[in-house]
């Protein structure tokens, strides 16, 4: 494709979308990928803007069909990308971002090796619990069983992280946005050429520092934090019940 393919993944609640959504503020030309899924709207969400919302049967049928550029089951519902937002994203040459879990990633990964890969990680186990409480909250569905189960999947899709080329750790908003604004920029600048006008050299500085081979030290303490790396020996999960945490 002309344009390049961004793909950005995080265990649910770690601030994908809120990332996502402010970087479409701050930088024109990325377009993002509308996937289908088979669960609930939640909250505000609308049919067509956050996700196609579906059936199984018609998710079923678009599998067989060979609609999906990639497809998982995550937390019991389908998700998929549409072939066609790639062809569309070709057509007009603009970049295109995914945003989808690490089943997903490793298909796209597999067919289209040149896509930039992003993982998100939330800075702290109790962090996450946080901010998934407080969502539920907000949209006024505070289901348990499946907080429970989003939290409990967050260790294993974050053992993933060295699959990405770059790592975030969403911890200060601003700052994330900015590292991500940077990783686009600076890939348009090394793939295309693009001029990143005067904050170039700052901006190649930023996303250079988000470079999985640059993260070891950062992501330490995050790691150890989810139980991955250095700690695999501990008992207790990371999302134990400390009644001084929500
Ligand atoms: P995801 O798309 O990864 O599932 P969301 O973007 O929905 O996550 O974010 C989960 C919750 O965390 C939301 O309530 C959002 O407002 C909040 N959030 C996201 N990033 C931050 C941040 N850096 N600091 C504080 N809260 C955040
Ligand atoms: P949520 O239900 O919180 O919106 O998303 C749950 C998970 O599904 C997230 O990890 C999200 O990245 C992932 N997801 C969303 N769309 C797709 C998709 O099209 N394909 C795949 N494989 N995963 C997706």
């Amino acid at each position: 494709m002309a344009g390049i393919l961004f793909i950005i993944s995080a265990p649910s609640g770690s601030g994908k979308s809120t990332l996502v959504t402010e970087l479409r503020k701050q930088v024109t030309g990325v377009e993002f990928s509308i996937s289908w899924t088979t669960r609930a709207p939640r909250g505000s969400e609308e049919n067509g803007r956050e996700y196609h919302f579906t059936t199984r049967e018609e998710f079923e049928r678009k599998i067989q069909a060979g609609e999906f550029l990639e497809h998982a089951e995550v937390f019991g519902n389908y998700y998929g990308t549409a072939r066609q937002s790639l062809d569309d994203a070709r057509k007009q040459g603009y970049d295109l971002l995914l945003d989808i879990d690490v089943q997903g990633a490793a298909q796209v990964r597999e067919s289209m090796p040149e896509a930039v890969s992003i993982f998100v990680l939330p800075p702290t186990p109790k962090v996450l619990r946080t901010r998934l409480r407080n969502r539920s909250r907000a949209e006024g569905v505070v289901n348990e069983a499946e907080l429970y189960r989003r939290l409990s999947e967050a260790s294993k899709e974050i053992e993933n992280y060295r699959q990405y080329g770059y790592i975030l750790v969403n911890d200060i908003l601003d700052r994330a946005v900015a590292q991500l604004e940077a990783i686009v920029l600076s890939e348009r600048y090394y793939r295309n050429g693009e001029a990143i006008a005067v904050r170039s050299s700052r901006v190649l500085e930023v996303a250079g520092a988000c470079r999985l081979e640059n993260t070891r030290e950062r992501l330490k303490p995050v790691l150890e934090a989810f139980g991955i790396e250095g700690n695999s020996g501990q008992q207790h999960l990371p999302f134990g019940d400390d009644p001084d945490d929500d």
